[in-house]
């Protein structure tokens, strides 16, 4: 492809992007196809010749489409969002185009120096204390990866990286019972079992309780185990839960624990001075991660990992063969050495784009904006007999079920709350995600993408109440 077709078709795509942008509600939020359907319309073998763009764009269009779920619809409320804007999708166009592997500041030193720059203007933006030092990992899940060989590093005397674990004590991992799923496969993925992981109880808002995290450290330790790390929730995945950080990190300071904090989704309503009573305690901690890939309008992949001791992170990760050596070292930082793979892109572009273009307080307009609308949803829930909320409202999260008065608390009840989601999710108004609360199914909703309004949740709501006052009860049971 010539410069000159690239420009034309570029131009066509854009025409499409903007296009979607402002049509995104016309489509089903989840997509509608079946499994296969989608790779029955791709050939089965790669073409020998390379195809017109025109053609493979118009194939997009048919083939393509269809398959996609639209995590950028108003009306998306599954999961937790995964939210973009136009200035994150035009530096991810400049990003493509400039194709640089930023693995070492030599290979774009424009890429380092902002990393750097524009992760430290965040922990301003976010009120994190100065003491912390910015990396973007491609997700949580890598920074959870990263802390726990840090942590498993520190408990071992450096001795894991050198001589495995065979020679080591039993190492302990905490956390609570409603961490996200990454904790435990990072667990596993550091050569550490299931059952080095301890999930500490909660109480009534979900929070680990402290006396009992306390109670299992003095219990392992007086078993022979190391604990080696805490990895505190601050807004669980499941109903948002945030982990008391100030009593957690007090434990870990008296047993010499290393402390991650996954703020994955919930981090980025720092932002908001009133949301700020979630990081009392957080200059205990050693690591903590939030996505601005989540809930900050940047495009996936983008997770801001901080920590308090870049040389303990650069020790445990930093290996030096010929190839990546440079006459800087030293006096520059090299990100290779702050995360698992070796290669990476310019991410922080996107959001150096993203921050500049919103400025702060847009950032914050829109994230209190959100909160706000949930806040509403509650108490339009609350308000209809028939519905109820089974967990604390956790900033713009929303764990619900419909319990109509005809059915009994049980399995029936959890089988009706099944098959409204099958029915709201099949329906394609909106998307919703399951969840179990205290073993009872309910339904979370959560509110988050770029152009989400007042009238979508209203819409939403009325969606999830016009199809559940539809079902019949006795049919379904
Ligand atoms: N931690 C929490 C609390 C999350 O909600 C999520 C994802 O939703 C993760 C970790 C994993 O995030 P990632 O996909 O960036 O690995």
């Amino acid at each position: 492809m010539t410069p000159e077709d690239f420009r034309r078709h570029a131009h066509e795509l854009v025409d499409w992007m903007a296009d979607y942008m402002e049509t995104v509600e016309q489509y089903p939020v989840r997509a509608q196809t079946a499994p296969g359907e989608i790779a029955a319309t791709l050939p089965d073998a790669p073409p020998a010749e390379g195809e017109p763009m025109d053609r493979i764009f118009e194939d997009f269009k048919t083939d393509v489409m269809p398959g996609i779920t639209h995590w950028q619809h108003p009306r998306f409320f599954a999961y937790f969002p995964a939210n973009s804007s136009p200035p994150s999708v035009l530096a991810e166009m400049l990003t493509a185009t400039l194709g640089a592997q930023c693995m070492l500041w030599q290979t774009s030193p424009a890429a380092t120096e902002m990393e750097t720059k524009v992760l430290d203007w965040l922990r301003q933006m976010t009120g994190l204390p100065a003491g912390l030092t910015g990396v973007i990992q491609d997700s949580a899940s890598g920074a959870i990866l990263c802390a726990l060989l840090t942590a498993r590093e520190k408990a071992t005397e450096w001795q894991a990286n050198e001589k495995g674990l065979g020679a080591q004590p039993k190492l302990t991992v905490y956390t609570s019972n409603q961490t996200h799923s990454a904790t435990e496969k990072n667990v596993k993925i550091i050569g550490l079992g299931r059952e080095n992981l301890r999930a500490i109880d909660v109480d009534e808002s979900f929070a680990l309780r402290p006396e009992l995290l306390e109670a299992q450290i003095e219990a392992d330790i007086a078993a022979g185990c190391v604990p080696t790390c805490v990895v505190a929730s601050v807004g669980a995945t499941g109903v948002g839960a945030v982990d008391p950080l100030r009593a957690i990190g007090e434990i870990c300071e008296r047993h010499d624990i290393f402390l991650h904090v996954d703020a994955a989704w919930a981090g980025t309503a720092w932002l908001l001075p009133e949301q700020r009573w979630m990081l009392d305690g957080i200059e205990y901690a050693d690591s903590l991660v939030f996505n601005p890939h989540k809930w900050m309008l940047t495009n996936f992949d983008c997770s801001a990992h901080y920590v308090r001791d870049p040389n303990a992170l650069v020790r445990t990760l930093s290996i030096l063969p010929e190839f990546l050596k440079s006459r800087e070292q030293g006096k520059i930082i090299d990100y290779r050495d702050w995360s698992v793979p070796l290669g990476r892109r310019f991410r922080a572009l996107k959001l150096w784009m993203v921050i500049r273009s919103y400025g702060a307080d847009g950032l914050r307009r829109i994230v209190r904006s959100h909160i706000d609308l949930a806040a509403e949803l509650e108490r339009w829930i609350a308000a209809e007999p028939d519905f109820e909320i089974v967990a604390p409202r956790s900033l713009a999260l929303i764990n619900f079920r419909y319990r109509p008065k005809d059915v009994r608390e049980g399995e029936g009840l959890d089988r009706i709350n099944a098959v409204l989601l099958e029915r709201i999710n099949d329906d394609g108004r909106i998307y919703l995600t399951q969840n179990k609360v205290r073993g009872q199914a309910a339904i979370r909703f959560s509110i988050g993408q770029t152009n989400t309004e007042h009238r979508h949740v209203a819409e939403g709501w009325d969606v999830v109440k016009e199809i559940a006052r539809n079902l019949d009860s006795a049919a379904i049971l």
